[in-house]
């Protein structure tokens, strides 16, 4: 079979069905519901910064629900990240049953990290005809999250639901109305890759972006092409692409875009740019996209977002019903669909500017907002579940604005070192809002997935690996890059992968495993306590909290896929970015000297989320797999 890019399998099958795509009858309209439970997650929010700024009178309305309701931290999952605990949420199980680990997964068969959310399962069966790949039967995306979400219970006891951009809910489920959070790729396939369009001679790709080099002509003008995704009906990979100019216009540029012309002043974002990829002489892929002008010609520098799926004609499946995601945009305008928008990556390696990136996150805040209100006037749901990331976004990215210990601390500037704050001052409004759309009998619930700490030291726990002897470099190679190009697997005993994953290299399960089942407790031992030794090289601090055994703390039936170590890092410290994809750098402690500066996955005990009710609760729940049957406990049905 070809070896198609999934998202180019997916849209064959969605072009092919499209056919013959009938829209679901709508039914009647459920009468309003007697009292709601409305449900806001802040990702990311922190117990203590959230305390202190209580303290300082800076969140009335989240004071007001602690006099009155009940706020207390809530205990996170292990790892507490996002795509980790968000599942929890929905499952009520831990990572064992639900089967969500870490964002990365790794594949034994080539130790390769995988995108650990949603995955594409080929058609059964294609055949090839001139260069083109007909699939029989359309491929299918899976959400990897196994178990059963609370909003599916809820429904089936008779409480319609509305659930707007909770993570890992692609595809979405089947309940009264839902949109896609996490877990949505861009119309590449991945979870998010920018355009970066410049004059100066430069690298070309990089984490999360294509670099791509203009030249203006004699008449001015830069004439280029804007690559979208694979030809859905081609193996060879070769990519759709729209044609694209750019010219000076007044100190701006004017760019051309397919048939679509935008004129663009440095240092705004342009409205969205519908960007149809033509192909098959009658089929298109639609997508849209945000232009950001860094600096206009002669040094141009161009930014272009990642191309989101178009709300009003999806190429996947972003809501349930079908026709949500098309007429939401009708409501509240066209919003960004891909499951990650906040483009951390673009700010991560400095493409655009601090502000830039501040604006984008305020438009995508705004759109959550429109929706989440939106859902509240349609008043035809018992049960309402909105997710903002947007706190988590802001403080990885900020976190150097207050910590004076961060080394980019002193070149954050006042609008970075406020940013923090801003987004909990937006945090306290929106949950005033909800509050003020809330009828006498509806109940409100706020929680976080996970708080938050710096991200000072990043540390290559494959470095310690080699330097202790789990980890054996090929002859003549002292580093590695990413994928564990240079590892010596029949000398290697374990290996770190994702954000919290320490792997053995086990006999019969990875492709090259040399660890007999009897030797691995006896190896995961001596580097659970090799680890906790570690401190760092210079203050001597421990670097881990504690090692967490996966076989202890995951119990179900997916343990399959389960890390065979945890990694519990203290705060401050936190697995570097080459550690997640394998590489073996030289030193095994670095200062983080990136935007990317506060983080979370580390033990989670020191990283509890939020949990706060609108009303007094006896029995509150302690952890966020409990928040679901908490949420159901207080619906009529
Ligand atoms: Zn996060």
């Amino acid at each position: 079979m070809s070896r198609l890019h999934p998202i180019g399998r997916v849209l064959k099958g969605t072009v092919l069905l499209s056919f013959t795509l009938l829209l679901a009858a709508c039914g009647e309209p459920p009468p309003p519901p007697a009292s709601r439970t409305i449900v806001l997650g802040f990702d990311g929010m922190d117990p203590d910064l959230t305390a202190h700024l209580i303290e300082q009178g800076e969140l009335p309305n989240l004071e007001r629900l602690a006099k009155t309701g009940y706020a207390a931290p809530l205990a996170t999952s292990n790892p507490p990240q996002s795509p980790v605990a968000w599942s929890s949420f929905a499952t009520g199980t831990g990572p064992g049953d639900h089967g969500i680990f870490d964002f990365l997964r790794r594949v034994p068969e080539t130790y390769a990290p995988d995108f650990s959310i949603s995955e594409v399962v080929e058609p059964e069966n294609s055949f090839e005809i001139f260069g083109m790949t007909i699939p029989l039967g359309s491929a299918d995306i899976i959400n990897r999250r196994q178990g059963t979400p609370f909003w599916l219970t809820a429904e089936e006891n008779g409480n319609p639901t509305t659930i707007l951009r909770v993570p890992v809910t692609f595809p979405p489920d089947d309940v009264h109305r839902m949109l896609a959070g996490m877990g949505v790729p861009d119309l590449l396939g991945t979870q998010g890759t920018y355009s970066y369009y410049t004059t100066r001679r430069s690298r070309g790709d990089e984490t999360g972006g294509r670099v791509v080099y203009v030249r203006a002509r004699r008449d001015g003008i830069a004439r280029t092409e804007f690559e979208g995704p694979p030809h859905p009906l081609s193996s060879d990979g070769e990519p759709l692409s729209v044609p694209m100019e750019i010219e000076p216009w007044g100190n701006g540029v004017r760019v051309t875009l397919d048939d679509e012309i935008v004129e663009l002043k440095p240092r705004r974002w342009s409205d969205w740019v519908k960007v149809g990829f033509d192909f098959g002489g009658i089929m298109t892929v639609n997508g849209m996209v945000r232009l950001y002008l860094i600096e206009a010609m002669p040094d141009l520098r161009l930014y272009v977002s990642p191309i989101n799926f178009d709300p009003t004609a999806p190429e996947v499946p972003l809501s349930t019903p079908d026709g949500f995601a098309s007429d939401l945009a009708g409501r509240i305008g066209l919003y960004h669909t891909i499951g990650m928008p906040e483009e951390t990556w673009s700010l991560n390696g400095e493409r655009i500017s601090d502000k830039a990136y501040l604006q984008m996150v305020e438009t995508i805040l705004g759109e959550r907002e429109a929706m989440h209100y939106d859902a509240l006037e349609r008043n035809d749901s018992a049960l309402v579940v909105t997710v903002f990331v947007q706190t988590d976004r802001i403080s990885h990215m900020f976190w150097r604005g207050i910590d004076p210990k961060h080394p980019r601390y002193e070149d954050t500037d006042e609008l970075g070192r406020g940013a923090i704050r801003w987004i909990y001052h937006e945090a306290d409004r929106i949950v005033g809002e909800t509050l003020k759309r809330m009828g006498p009998n509806d109940r409100l619930v706020i929680l976080s997935d996970h708080g938050f700490a710096p991200f000072r030291h990043a540390v290559h726990l494959n470095r310690w690996l080699v330097d202790n002897d789990f980890m054996t470099l090929k002859p003549g190679r002292t580093t590695s890059p990413a994928l564990f190009a240079n590892v010596d697997w029949s000398k290697t005993t374990a290996y770190a992968l994702g954000l919290n994953g320490l792997y053995i290299n086990m006999e019969g399960r990875e492709a090259q495993g040399i660890v007999k089942p009897g030797e691995a407790q006896a190896i995961k031992a001596e580097v659970a306590y090799g680890l906790m030794q570690a401190t760092h090289p210079e203050t001597g601090d421990p670097i881990f909290d504690e090692i967490y055994d996966g076989a202890d703390i995951y119990q179900g039936e997916n343990n399959a896929d389960a890390p065979d170590l945890v990694t519990g890092f203290h705060r401050g410290f936190r697995a570097s970015w080459q550690t997640t994809l394998g590489a073996v750098p030289q030193a095994f402690v670095e200062p983080n000297d990136q935007k990317w500066s506060g983080d979370h996955c580390i033990a989670p005990t020191l990283v509890p989320g939020v949990f706060f009710t609108s009303w007094p609760v006896e029995d509150p729940p302690a952890s966020i797999r409990e928040v679901g049957a908490f949420l159901l406990s207080t619906l009529e049905n």
